[in-house]
């Protein structure tokens, strides 16, 4: 018998979550980011769900193989293009479309050999300091890029630094307008957060969107919204089972560090799951948690294999109770994954991320 955690995965969820981001953008298209092993959900687990967008965007080229050996035949976008000559090849013969943000991506693209150009997506950094040609340079990066036979098509494309927040997208949006006016080609520029607020605006919309977050159902911009009003669904849930029961006197601790002390008498039950599995070591008493599908709180330290709960609210659970970590229970209650990250001082994509390798996996049906 394995240890009973597990988690679970809903591609019934994950399509709803898209269909939300194609209501936001119905003239745009639609990439999934399915970066990062799909926020940690699973490529090969997430597919089903998400295989009615119109591309999969990514960083890894094993996760590009990994997409192509699924079967699918449409757009693949490595969203930080490729790292060294021999990438190239990969893309020609997988077919993959790269962005290109440096004057050394350009180089390797020019010297590469290919039957095929190759569908472009020349970033420009707009403001997010991170990738890309500044306002500036931009032009003759795309006049340069555009001349050489290696490439095909050419995408304009940036990225928002404050598309969940009150600095807000205008800055960069008009920077990006700018240094792109005139320029012939699609644009893509909005990621979850962007496609959910920002979408009223045609600029933003785009050609193309770029979300992830919202597509495995946690609120970008949380806790200004949460899940429930964007419509979003839990992408997964992380499950355990009560391996214990302890009864507590007023004056007793639970835990290392004993950071809890019982101020009466309590019942308390002990989860099989830990900072070992994923869970962050940042909760402490008072963080959300469901036992069968009763919403109550953590007590005292996350330790590596097992948590504390505190059973008040759920007198009738006991030995085998399930405890939702985040996600949905059986009883069809849902834990945010947002409410945890914000009790461990962190965000739902570390979270997703984060669930560790002995962590068993499922898919719902
Ligand atoms: C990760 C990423 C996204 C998706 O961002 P979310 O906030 O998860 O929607 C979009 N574009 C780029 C370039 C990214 O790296």
């Amino acid at each position: 018998m394995p240890r009973p955690i597990l988690a679970t995965i809903y591609p019934e969820a994950l399509r709803h979550n898209l269909s939300r981001m194609r209501q936001a953008v119905p003239d745009a298209k639609v990439w999934a980011v399915v970066k990062a092993n799909a926020y940690g959900h699973g490529i090969e687990r997430a597919y089903e769900g998400l295989r009615g967008a119109d591309g999969f965007a990514l960083l890894d080229l094993q996760e590009a193989e990994r997409v192509r050996a699924l079967g699918w035949r449409g757009p693949i976008l490595l969203l930080e293009g490729v790292f060294e000559p021999r990438d190239l090849e990969l893309c020609s013969r997988l077919d993959l479309w790269h962005t290109v943000h440096c004057d050394e991506q350009i180089d390797m693209l020019a010297a590469h050999k290919t039957q095929r150009p190759h569908r472009v997506f020349l970033k420009m950094n707009s403001g997010m300091n991170r990738l890309g040609f500044a306002a500036q340079r931009y032009r003759a990066a795309w006049s340069r890029l555009s001349a050489l036979p290696q490439a095909g098509e050419v995408t304009l494309i940036t990225h928002f630094s404050d598309a969940d927040g009150a600095r807000g997208i205008a800055h960069q949006l008009e920077a990006f307008e700018t240094a792109t006016d005139g320029l012939p080609g699609e644009r893509s520029v909005a990621n979850s957060a962007a496609t959910l607020r920002h979408a009223i605006d045609a600029r933003v919309r785009g050609d193309w969107v770029r979300p992830g977050i919202a597509v495995y159902g946690s609120a970008p911009d949380f806790p200004e919204h949460d899940a429930a009003h964007w419509d979003l669904r839990p992408g997964m849930s992380l499950t355990a089972r009560l391996l214990a029961v302890q009864q507590l006197a007023a004056g007793d601790t639970v835990g290392y560090g004993s950071s809890f002390t019982a101020d009466a008498p309590l019942t308390i039950g002990i989860a099989a799951c830990g900072y070992a599995d994923g869970y962050p070591r940042h909760c402490g008493t008072g963080a959300p948690v469901l036992v069968d599908g009763v919403r109550t709180r953590l007590l005292g330290r996350v330790s590596m294999d097992m948590v504390a709960v505190d059973l008040t609210p759920v007198p009738g659970a006991g030995f085998g109770s399930e405890v939702t970590l985040w996600g949905r229970a059986t009883n069809g209650a849902v834990l945010p994954i947002d409410d945890v990250a914000r009790a461990a001082g962190t965000i739902a994509y570390e979270l997703m991320c984060a669930v560790a390798q002995r962590v068993p996996f499922a898919v719902a049906d």
